[in-house]
């Protein structure tokens, strides 16, 4: 005897209309089981074979109990058509593409309906936000179809879960890493670790305050309320932080969880601002694949042309929160760009050890027109790329450094420098320092080594930025 539902889930005008449900090895079958009382069979074992309840097709693997069935409806004249054709979605290995058989196990879950209410209210009164509206759209969406969050994995690779269970009364003791003494239900003492691991997502995620709060160093000097006040620790200091920046693919899995784990564990959310990127894809605009044989290395690329330039090939023309077109050309490009800073500093070192040597104090400046000119020229340069910065976009800000560096520094002050080397010195060194110190976020290799060649004794990355 089969005991029949009438349920939503299932389409009566597809085939016979009837379909054959199994609640303990489908997710649909699950909630339509759930629905009407079904009780939960499970007949298929961790071993992936059919166990004793199954009769004669035990120890079957479900693929040839599959074919064994077909095959004994046959011969018992049940089977009135085998559809060939039909095309079934089934869930496979993300790595071995094997089929994957759902089983109903025992796992830890977040309940995240009141996380996500506080998430919710934190995006509402600006205590988070996302630099572009559609993401912001996009990581409501996902709050509002929330699961409850299985957080457990049945897999060695992560941080084991530190709960145990009683050997005699089966309750679940769970700490916060500690190893307990005693079952919490029935002071058992013989208690056994749970062998599964945290969801990848579910450590990830509360990143932001436990790299800050398990940190021993306290940064030096940040005081609270001045010279008096009490040293805070690097927690107190930068929690929340300014910017995440991320892709946009794990808002979903990474983003919204930091969120909700930040507030539930420090009660702030722990980022002020939420910037995304792109995909990185190839010039015509297509997604970089090896099928399509369009990958560009990076590796191969920092071989062949230095970090710095593929840093820059990076976001040269990229506007920030929309995809990457990124070519080789743009990295050659980049690495000649490198090379014209390098020959600036071959060539004020040159001069400055052809002369005597020149500390620049503003006494020995002595402005000409043209130096009043690329004065002028830095400071407008400084005031763009700052705001530029400030408004993330970094593809400007480097092509006004560009700019100003080749074009007006190197093609136009500094030939003329030429007819008056010695005198033009100090001011071909401040230049080129403050130019330096515009460059370092997008080329720091170059630039640093730079500065070290001009005999900087503080390093570049520690220098402040040029206030215009
Ligand atoms: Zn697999
Ligand atoms: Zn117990």
């Amino acid at each position: 005897k089969i005991k029949v539902v009438a349920d939503a889930a299932v389409d009566p005008e597809f085939g016979s209309g009837v379909v054959k449900v199994t609640p303990a090895h489908d997710p649909v079958a699950w909630e339509i089981g759930r629905r009407h009382n079904l009780e939960v069979k499970q007949v298929i074992g961790l071993d992936g074979r059919l166990n004793e309840k199954t009769g004669r097709y035990q120890g079957l693997t479900v693929k040839e109990a599959r074919r064994k069935v077909v095959e004994d409806l046959q011969k018992a004249e049940l089977l009135e058509k085998v559809d060939e054709n039909y095309k079934h979605a089934v869930a496979v290995c993300y790595r071995c593409k094997s089929i994957i058989e759902p089983l109903p196990m025992e796992q830890w879950f977040v309940k995240v309906a009141p996380l996500v209410e506080k998430s919710l209210d934190a995006m509402d009164k600006g205590e988070v936000k996302f630099t572009a509206k559609r993401f912001d759209k996009i990581a409501r969406h996902w709050y509002a179809n929330l699961y409850d969050w299985n957080i457990s994995r049945q897999i060695v690779w992560g941080i084991r879960i530190p709960a145990w269970r009683c050997e005699k009364c089966r309750e679940w003791t769970v700490t916060a890493g500690e190893v307990p003494e005693k079952c919490a239900a029935c002071s058992g003492t013989n208690l056994v670790q749970d062998e599964d691991t945290f969801d990848t997502w579910f450590s990830s995620s509360q990143w932001p305050y436990a790299t800050l709060m398990s940190s021993k160093s306290e940064v030096i000097g940040k005081k609270s309320g001045g010279k008096k006040g009490k040293q805070l620790s690097d927690f107190e200091y930068f929690y929340p932080t300014s910017v995440m920046e991320t892709a946009y693919d794990i808002i979903p899995f990474w983003v919204i969880r930091m969120i909700m784990l930040g507030l539930y564990e420090t009660g702030k959310v722990p980022f002020r601002e939420v910037l995304i990127h792109g995909l990185v894809r190839d010039k015509e605009g297509k997604k970089i694949s090896k099928s399509k044989g369009n990958v560009i290395d990076p590796l191969v690329m920092v071989e062949r042309y230095g970090a710095d330039a593929l840093r820059m090939g990076i976001v040269w023309g990229a506007k920030v929160e929309n995809d990457i077109a990124l070519s080789e050309e743009n990295i050659r490009g980049q690495r000649n760009f490198a090379n014209k800073i390098w020959n600036i500093a071959r060539f004020v070192l040159m001069n400055e050890s052809g002369s005597n040597k020149f500390q620049v104090t503003n006494n020995n400046l002595k402005e000409s027109e043209d130096d009043r000119w690329i004065l002028k020229e830095l400071e407008a340069t400084v005031k763009k790329v700052t705001k530029s910065l400030d408004t993330y976009r970094l593809n400007e800000a480097i092509e006004e450094l560009y700019k100003f560096v080749w074009h007006r520094f190197a093609d136009v002050y500094l030939e003329k420098t030429k007819a008056r080397r010695a005198e033009a010195l100090p001011m071909l060194r401040l230049i080129l320092k403050e130019s330096l110190k515009l460059l370092h976020p997008f080329m720091p290799f170059v630039t640093e080594a730079i500065w070290e060649e001009l005999g900087e004794k503080e390093m570049l990355i520690s220098s402040s930025w040029p206030k215009a």
